[in-house]
């Protein structure tokens, strides 16, 4: 089986994801890393039960910096755009950068991420951030527009099988308004 890396942002959205990647011959390796999450109560329980999934179904987990500093100097220009807007380009930019950065110090040449798994999420954007990611990384980018063939109605199911936190909102400071 050839490594992945997933970008993951919460246990729910990841659940189809993992499971697909691995139907498809992939051993993913789950990479948490999401500063823009606030308050760090809501971080804590969104990294917690991805965690716990992992673990369940034995698949590895790593967490990166939460770095919130960093989120909010780098999405300051467009704090008052609404959801889908720049703010959120560079929220994926900002990740997908980390992401690929862990890949290469995994030795594993490709990612992608359970973003495109929500309905609320515009895949495009997603792919045009991770797509600027790889190009400056020098490191492949794989689509998979994980909301495709009922993905989002399994993963919400999965999540409801394992009794998973539900987030009310997408996760910054902004998104909670
Ligand atoms: S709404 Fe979601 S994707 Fe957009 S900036 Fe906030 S956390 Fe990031």
């Amino acid at each position: 089986m050839k490594k992945i890396v997933l970008h993951a942002c919460c246990a729910p959205c990841a659940s189809y994801p993992i499971n697909l990647l691995i139907n498809d011959n992939y051993k993913p390796v789950v990479f948490f890393y999401n500063p823009n999450i606030f308050p760090l109560s809501e971080y804590i329980i969104r990294r917690d039960e991805l965690k716990r999934y992992c673990k369940n179904i034995g698949v590895d987990f790593f967490e990166g910096e939460y770095d919130i500093k960093k989120f909010y100097e780098f999405v300051k220009m467009y704090k008052n755009e609404p959801e889908k807007g720049k703010r959120c380009s560079l929220c994926f930019n900002l990740r997908f950068e980390r992401t690929a950065d862990f890949a290469m110090n995994q030795n594993i040449d490709c990612f992608t991420t359970t973003l495109t798994v929500s309905p609320h999420k515009n895949s495009i954007q997603i792919f045009e951030q991770a797509h600027l990611v790889s190009l400056k990384k020098g490191i492949k980018f794989i689509e998979y527009n994980f909301k495709k063939q009922n993905g989002y109605k399994i993963s919400r199911q999965i999540a409801k099988e394992n009794n998973m936190y539900n987030q009310k909102y997408c996760g910054c400071l902004y998104s909670m308004r």
